[in-house]
């Protein structure tokens, strides 16, 4: 339902939180974060019901690092449970999704008859599942990811995020808005300019089809032939 993604100059896990906070008053069921700590591991937490059980959880379990992501879920696939949380993990991949995989019976089925099993009822954690699998094959992350990008059939927004990359999001939105912020050295990801609107008011948004490689130095958005586009960054003033 709501997303966020941070490449930050500090600790993120409480900026991410406080940022799926300002995306509330869309309404949620669970929440999660995850982040990459200055090893380059990759973790996250999930909490069922209001954010403040997320934050409660990171006070006694804190998650260090610079760059993360975050999820507010409103369930469309699966029970809201903590398992069906986002962000969903396979491996060295962890991601957040708004919206609805339509083909996710199929590629499941498919993840299955390889021997990779979910862990949960969503039709998301194909998506990890999916990308994981691209990895252990030996493609790298954003590779990888978009060999996944390429399976998939529905509308949604999407974040990726990888252990041992701490310079690195990978966005892509179909049909589900999804918009960066270009900070000072720091980049930022939002289901919209309102998730935003504490850390700039530089924005981008992404074009139906697009996927984007996000670092702390700069964004590349590529369209859905997969050539390098330029996308016109605005000033938003939604009143921080
Ligand atoms: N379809 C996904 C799920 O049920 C994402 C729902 C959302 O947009 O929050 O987990």
């Amino acid at each position: 339902c709501g997303i966020i993604g941070i490449l930050g100059g500090h600790e993120v896990s409480v900026q991410l939180v406080e940022a799926l906070r300002r995306l509330e008053y869309r309404g949620y069921d669970s929440a999660g974060v995850a982040t990459i700590d200055a090893d380059g591991k990759l973790d996250r937490r999930r909490a069922v019901g209001k954010l403040v059980n997320l934050s409660d959880k990171l006070v006694h379990e804190p998650l260090r690092g610079h760059t993360g992501i975050g999820h507010t879920r409103w369930a469309t696939h699966g029970a809201a449970t903590e398992e069906n949380a986002h962000p969903h993990r396979s491996g060295p991949v962890a991601v957040v999704h708004n919206g609805i995989i339509e083909n996710f019976r199929e590629l499941r089925e498919e993840l299955i008859a390889r021997g990779i099993h979910p862990q949960s009822q969503t039709d998301t954690e194909t998506v990890a599942l999916l990308t994981g699998y691209h990895m252990e094959q030996g493609m790298g992350p954003v590779e990888a990811a978009r060999a996944t990008l390429a399976r998939l059939h529905g509308a949604f927004a999407l974040a990726f995020l990888f252990e041992g990359e701490q310079d690195l999001i990978l966005a892509a939105r179909k049909g589900s808005p999804l918009a960066i912020g270009h900070g000072d050295q720091e980049m930022y990801l939002g289901s919209d300019a309102v998730a935003l609107a504490s850390f700039t008011d530089r924005i981008t948004y992404l074009e139906d089809g697009d996927h984007a490689v996000l670092s702390r130095a700069g964004v590349q958005i590529y369209d859905r032939e997969g050539h390098q586009v330029g996308r016109r960054q605005s000033r938003i003033d939604v009143g921080a």
